[in-house]
């Protein structure tokens, strides 16, 4: 199974070997989200949900 480091604590983060690009994965350690933003070589990121949800329903009921 590939593993990469996580970017909030440091630690090994296990990732299914079947993932793609922009598959969320918890890291077992810190239980942060982070996001698979490369395969090739194997990396991930911080995944932060925005409130850009909110900002789409405002626009929704402008209409
Ligand atoms: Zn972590």
């Amino acid at each position: 199974m590939p593993t990469t480091v996580c970017p909030e604590c440091s630690e090994d983060v296990y990732v299914d070997a079947e993932s793609e690009q922009g598959d969320i994965v918890t890291c077992e350690e810190c239980g942060s989200d982070l996001e698979v933003v490369g395969l090739d070589p194997l990396e991930v990121d911080l995944y932060e949900e925005n409130d850009d949800l909110d900002d789409n329903l405002d626009d929704d009921e402008r209409f």
